[in-house]
Parts: structure tokens; C-alpha cells; sequence
């Protein structure tokens, strides 16, 4: 059997492997290999954040959404969702209190809602950027044209969210319905490059039919996107969806994948997911252990919380945003990392280069 720490420090050195050589670790990767793994996945962190984590106040201000995916708990087709929309006075106030309790970036994330025009979009970043100037605007709003990017870059966001979800082709049509295609999810990560976001790409772990040689490619398409964020997290099943019956992912797995993409793209901003604080209740905290650098506490009024399910039994459907905050402060503090205010911008890597 190969040297698998070997091929750990191979990667930390250089910062790639080749396609088997993932495969090789994603297979045969002991307990000691993989505590080996994620010492050095967290040297790396710290090197580059010290013990600062960075922390993103989440507004989820629509649930309506036109799209259909197969595991989303807010897909078009689930009747029993109540859907809302925040007026923009409650984004404001969201942002607010966001901005009160140390948040110096706000993340608007929705469904597909086609009800907001590109103008309306426009408005909403004007008002959260010209009221909060201190602050990073990150946008997670779907898939948009060219043009559309352009005005909202233009009008004054810094960064958009949009995982990939799967970089096979075949992979990426068991989760989608047809109309939904890896080449454009693709052609839009690349225009928010070229117009200069930061950019997060990312994907689910575990999602249904998902193979070892899948995160192999979700991997090398990573490392040639190499976008600012990587959103990793754990696949769990929503019970109005088609995938409703289907295994959750696994957690160890996902650290483990958090572990070899920081040592494959270093300053990465990567978040320890909600999804990964549902799945167990020491999951933030072990995601930041792996090599994660950043939090989202969610912002959203409590009132429409629950309606935002994208999976069953999301955490802190209850919780005001000042427990959320006071909530990860402590549990970070616990394991020795610190909430820091700061906007977190992606910075370009000056160490080793
Ligand atoms: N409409 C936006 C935001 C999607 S929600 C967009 O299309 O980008 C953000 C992310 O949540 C998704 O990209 C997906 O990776 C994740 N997600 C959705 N359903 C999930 C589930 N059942 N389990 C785990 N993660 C899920």
C-alpha cells in the first residue's frame, strides 16, 4: 500500500494531485492518516488566519423559488412550504442588528425568485451598501445572465456564492430536473470571475449517487476554478423531496474534504457549514479543527426561520441573531479560535509563493 502521508505532503508541497492519487487517499486513508491530514490542514489555516475566525451574517430573504432541484427542501414543487419575502425595510433591520453585534459581511441568499426584477436587486445592494459602507455585500441568488452580474457588481456587491453542486455532467442530471445544466452553473461561475467577484464554489457531500471518482472531479474542478470560497457540507435528505428516503452524507467525509482543499488552495475562505452543525452538534467546531476559516450565523428574522428549510432539522430555526452570534463565540472559543470583525475579504497568498 502506497505511503498515504506521503501523498499528504505531496499535496501540502504542491498543492495538487493527480486523479488517482486523490482517489488513492479518498479510499485508503486510516485514522492515524487521517488525524495526520487534519493537523496539517489546520497548520496551513492558522499560518494564513492565525486564530481568527471570519463570520458572515446570513439573510435568507426569499423562499420562493422557480427552480426544482431534486434535493432542496424549497424546490417549486414542495406545496407545503409557506413562502415569504422580506420587505426591504426587514433586510435593512437584519442587517442592523447584524451590523450591532460585529458583522461586517451580509449575505443575501434566496431561491430563484423571479418575481425581483435586476432593478429591484439593484435597489436592495444600493440600500445595504450605502447604509453599512464598512461592509461586504455576498450575493446567493442562483443562476443570472452575464448582464444581470454585471449590475449587481456594478451597484456595489463583492462577492457571490454559487456552489457547482456536482462537477459530472451525469452526476449533476440525477440531482436536477432538465432544465438545469452543469455547463451553465459552469459559464456563470466563470462571468462572476471575469467581472471580478469573489467567488465560492462548492458542493454537497454525500448527495445521492454521488461516487468517490465524482469528488475526485469536484476536486480537480476546484483547483482549476480556484474560486475565493469553497461551501462544502454534508448531504441531508428534506422529507417533501424526491430525495426524501436517500442517506444523509457523512461527516467524516466531509472534514476530510475540508482537510484537502485547504491544503490544495490554502487562502480559501471556507466555511463550516450549517449543514455540518446539523449533522452533529460538535460539526462547526470540527469543520474549523479540519481547516475551515468562517461561520454563518444566520440572520434572518425568526419569524420566517423555518420556512427556509432547505433540508430537515436545520439548526437555530429558533434562536434570535444575538444568540446565534453569542452561540458560536463561545463554542469558538472553546476550541480556541475567536469570531473577529472584519469584513474577511479573500486576500491573495503571500506565504511560500
Ligand atoms: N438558490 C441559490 C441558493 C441555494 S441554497 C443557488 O442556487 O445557489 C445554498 C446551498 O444549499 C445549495 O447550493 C446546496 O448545495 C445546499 N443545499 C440545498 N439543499 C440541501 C440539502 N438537502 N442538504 C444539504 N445541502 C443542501
Amino acid at each position: 500500500m502506497a505511503d498515504i502521508r506521503r501523498l499528504i505532503d505531496q499535496l501540502e508541497e504542491q498543492r495538487i494531485l493527480s486523479r488517482e492519487e486523490f482517489l488513492q487517499i479518498l479510499s485508503d486513508l486510516t485514522e492515524e492518516d487521517r488525524n495526520y491530514l487534519r493537523e496539517r490542514a489546520r497548520a496551513v489555516a492558522n499560518k494564513h488566519f492565525g486564530n481568527h475566525i471570519y463570520t458572515r451574517g446570513l439573510i435568507e430573504f426569499t423562499n420562493y423559488c422557480k427552480n426544482d432541484c431534486y434535493y432542496c427542501g424549497i424546490r417549486r414543487s414542495n406545496r407545503e412550504v409557506t413562502r415569504y419575502r422580506l420587505t426591504n425595510e426587514q433586510i435593512l433591520s437584519c442587517c442592523k442588528e447584524g451590523h450591532e453585534l460585529g458583522f461586517r459581511t451580509f449575505v443575501l441568499q434566496g431561491g430563484e425568485d423571479g418575481s425581483y426584477s435586476d432593478e429591484d436587486i439593484v435597489a436592495i445592494i444600493t440600500l445595504i451598501k450605502t447604509n453599512f459602507p464598512d461592509c461586504a455585500l455576498t450575493l446567493s441568488i442562483g443562476e443570472k445572465s452575464y448582464a444581470s452580474y454585471l449590475k449587481y457588481y456594478e451597484a456595489g456587491a463583492d462577492r457571490y456564492l454559487l456552489r457547482h453542486e456536482t462537477a459530472n455532467e451525469e452526476h449533476y442530471s440525477k440531482l436536477h430536473p432538465e432544465n438545469l445544466k452543469l455547463q451553465n452553473r459552469k459559464q456563470c461561475l466563470l462571468d462572476l470571475k471575469t467581472i471580478g467577484y469573489q467567488v465560492g464554489a462548492g458542493f454537497m457531500v454525500g448527495s445521492p449517487y454521488q461516487t468517490k471518482e465524482n469528488i475526485v472531479e469536484d476536486l480537480l474542478f476546484l483547483k482549476e476554478l480556484s474560486p475565493e470560497m469553497i461551501g462544502i457540507g454534508p448531504f441531508l435528505p428534506h422529507h417533501e423531496t424526491p430525495f426524501a428516503a436517500e442517506q444523509k452524507g457523512s461527516m467524516e467525509m466531509t472534514l476530510i474534504l475540508i482537510s484537502i482543499i485547504r491544503l490544495m488552495i490554502p487562502n480559501a475562505l471556507i466555511p463550516a457549514t450549517t449543514a455540518l452543525g446539523t449533522i452533529h452538534p460538535k460539526g462547526r467546531e470540527e469543520g474549523i479543527l479540519s481547516g475551515a476559516n468562517v461561520v454563518m450565523p444566520n440572520l434572518s428574522p425568526t419569524s420566517v426561520r423555518k420556512n427556509y428549510e432547505l433540508y430537515d432539522n436545520k439548526i437555530c430555526t429558533g434562536d434570535e441573531a444575538a444568540e446565534c452570534r453569542f452561540c458560536l463565540d463561545g463554542r469558538m472559543k472553546k476550541i480556541g479560535y475567536e469570531l473577529t470583525i472584519d469584513r474577511g475579504d479573500y486576500k491573495e497568498d503571500k506565504i511560500d509563493v
